[in-house]
């Protein structure tokens, strides 16, 4: 892998993230957005970060200074991948403006630039043709939170490159990110895969009145020794993704266990604003979670 110069496009919630954790491990980062302004609330956001990565990583101002000058912003695409030898496509989760993206990005990518896309839920073989070059296409999947939650799923689809992919996890490496390769196109990559049964199985059991919140998450926790229960986990990635997710499950199978479930976190949580730590109550109370309770196991 010869990476040096690394282009972001969309630099909204996941996007600024990889952005700064490339640009702090040393890589020359372009962050591409719509128009000049997002890019400002971007440049913002990057100061926010800045103490994160002192507070959580103890990162120097020196690094902190270092990172900065290897961020660079434009909203002309042409100039953003001009010299990209990585693109990493974090624009939002809608399969219109990826492909119309990808289309746009072809015309003016230059050969050697690979294109990956940061997608949770869609599948690079979906995008493949658009992007005019389906040898050199992949994703390359972040976590929130990034600098903490370091994992990166790298999912190639039938004709990804052998020697891109390897390309891509080695600069997954680079970047400190615990590298993941899947061997197939996977919908939820690994982690989604594993997690999202996980949860529905949990609200599955409080909807069905078989036991209460705390006692399902003692019972995970005791059993495997895992730090967090399925409804702390739910406070973390927000009750409204999985809101979402169980609302579309509803609509397209009519499961009655599903619509109810659906009735239920919009009765009990998203009508009152209980969306998980993001308003400071879910499942749980914050900042003191009761099973964060020294003797919540007991
Ligand atoms: P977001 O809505 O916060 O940000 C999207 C950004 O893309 C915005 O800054 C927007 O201005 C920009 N944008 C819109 N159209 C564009 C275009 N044509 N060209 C360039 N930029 C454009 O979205 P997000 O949460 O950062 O998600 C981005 C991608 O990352 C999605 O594919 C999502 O599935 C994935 N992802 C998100 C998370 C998460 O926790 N939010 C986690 C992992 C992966």
């Amino acid at each position: 892998m010869n990476y040096k110069n690394i282009t972001i496009a969309g630099s909204g919630v996941l996007g600024y993230q990889i952005a700064f954790q490339s640009a702090f491990h040393g890589f020359n980062v372009t962050v591409f957005d719509i128009n000049d302004d997002v890019l400002e609330k971007a440049k913002a956001k990057f100061k926010t970060l800045s103490e994160a990565y002192k507070k959580d990583l103890n990162a120097t101002q020196q690094q902190i200074d270092k990172t900065h000058l290897n961020l660079n912003y434009t909203s002309d695409l042409a100039e953003a991948v001009k010299d990209a030898d990585l693109l990493i496509e974090a624009v939002p989760e809608n399969p219109a403006i990826k492909i119309d993206f990808y289309k746009k990005l072809a015309k003016v990518a230059p050969e050697k630039t690979i294109f990956a896309t940061n997608s949770s839920t869609m599948l690079p073989s979906q995008f493949a043709e658009s992007t005019g070059r389906s040898s050199k296409f992949l994703a390359l999947h972040f976590a929130n939170t990034i600098w903490i939650h370091n994992t990166a799923e790298i999912m190639g689809h039938a004709t990804t490159d052998k020697k891109v992919f390897e390309d891509v996890v080695a600069f997954a490496k680079a970047i400190g990110m615990l590298a993941l390769p899947l061997h197939k196109e996977q919908p939820g990559y690994i982690l989604n895969s594993l997690l999202v049964p996980l949860l529905s199985a949990a609200t599955s059991l409080l909807v069905n009145e078989v036991a209460d919140v705390q006692t399902i998450d003692k019972t995970w926790m005791k059993a495997t020794g895992a730090p967090l229960g399925p409804f702390a986990i739910l406070d973390v990635v927000g009750i409204t993704t999985a809101y979402n997710i169980d609302k579309i499950a509803a609509d397209k199978t009519k499961d009655p266990l599903k619509i109810k479930t659906v009735a239920y976190l919009k009765e009990h949580f998203i009508d009152k604003n209980k969306l998980g730590i993001s308003t400071g109550e879910g499942f749980y109370k914050y900042p003191n979670p009761a099973f964060r309770d020294s003797d919540f196991l007991k």
